[in-house]
């Protein structure tokens, strides 16, 4: 299949351009289009035959429920049982944006955009290529993140031409994303409301709006026993190709670990990298050392962490450490993130 890339930013929106993407969904084909958050492979979530082709598209287990985009508030009675209270406050507070809610699903969504469940996983995002895409699709898009499954969502649309050329019609790029990481979850089809993914939305912010939310236990820690109750979850995630191992506590101590350890490779021959921040960069003697920024900025981190683990697969980095960063505010999504990346080895100096 020939993939079509095409570019457009938020400021100039090609209103051909985009009904030609939303005909394509229409007709069962995959777009793959920026949104706030990463890039999102989308197909129409009322399709089987689309999930399925994103599925095959990502090398994606199908147990792995697809979001469900949509770009106008009206569009969640058609996919949702019931709109519970806590969903409209959220809706209202924080759509269009980057948080996901789980809901009791509507007869119109097929069990293989859901992964089998009663479920459906909804959001509506705020970056306007994304959201006319929904409109011109029909209004409800799925679309996880428009990598490979296991790897690094990608945040620039280079990313997603080399892992999705030839297996999907069109890419739409729109530039640099700019939150970075996927949106937060929460589940609302239990008593209490439950983050299953953090993300940019905080539970502080959510509890501004609903009083109490809890945390699924598996999501910073891999010893709980227990399956994350986000399918996805599950499987190890967003890795770069080397092995990377997260080197947490005093940052003196950090960066002498840190450089003892990528010597000892580099004798053996090993390409070695540091993830480190823009105060400590200069200071380690990995062959190669990349920098997420200023220690400071979050916002910062966030956006820049998938494209460095990408940049370390492009520079064949065998062998990566990664400094730990600060789990406040989108900090603990940043940690989320690099625990998985890591497959929740961390060495603690
Ligand atoms: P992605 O689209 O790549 O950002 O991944 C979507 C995430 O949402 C995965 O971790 C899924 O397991 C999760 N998800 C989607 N639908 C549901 C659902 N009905 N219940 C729980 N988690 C879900
Ligand atoms: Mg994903």
């Amino acid at each position: 299949m020939e993939t079509k890339l095409v570019r457009m930013d938020d400021e100039h929106i090609d209103t051909v351009l985009i009904q030609e993407a939303g005909n394509i969904i229409k007709e069962g084909g995959l777009v793959a289009f920026p949104t706030e958050t990463v890039y999102g492979l989308g197909g129409d979530a009322l399709n089987p035959r689309s999930s399925e082709k994103i599925y095959r598209a990502k090398g994606r287990p199908s147990d792995n429920p697809l979001i469900v985009h949509i770009a106008e508030m009206a569009d969640l009675d058609a996919v949702v049982r019931d709109v519970p209270e806590s969903a409209k406050k959220l809706a209202e507070a924080f759509w269009p944006g980057p948080l996901t809610m789980i809901l009791y699903k509507s007869d119109i969504v097929p069990y293989e955009t859901t992964g089998g469940l009663d479920t459906v996983a909804v959001r509506m995002p705020v970056h306007r290529v994304a959201r006319e895409l929904i409109r011109a699709a029909g209004g409800y898009v799925a679309a996880p993140s428009a990598n490979r499954s296991g790897r690094p969502s990608p945040t620039v649309a280079k990313y997603v031409t080399e892992d999705m050329d030839g297996r999907i019609e069109m890419i739409i790029d729109g530039g640099d994303v700019e939150i970075g990481l996927e949106s937060t979850i929460v589940d609302l089809t239990a008593e209490e409301p439950v983050i299953l993914r953090p993300g940019y939305i905080t539970k502080q912010m959510l509890e501004q709006i609903l009083h109490e939310v809890g945390e699924d236990c598996t999501m910073m820690r891999d010893d709980s026993g227990q399956a994350p109750k986000a399918p996805g979850m599950k499987y190890r995630h967003y890795a770069p190709k080397g092995d990377l191992t997260i080197v947490a506590g005093d940052t003196k101590r950090v960066i002498e670990y840190i450089n003892t350890q990528t010597l000892s490779y580099r004798t053996n021959n090993k390409k070695t990298g540091v993830i480190g921040t823009d105060a400590s960069v200069s200071l380690y003697h990995a062959d190669v050392c990349k920098s997420v920024g200023n220690p400071d900025d979050e916002n910062m981190i966030a956006r820049t962490l998938y494209r460095i683990l990408r940049e370390f697969d492009d520079e064949h980095v065998e062998i990566i450490y990664a400094e730990s960063f600060d789990t406040s505010g989108i900090g603990q999504a940043i940690m989320n993130r690099l625990l998985k990346a890591a497959g929740h080895k961390v060495v603690h100096v």
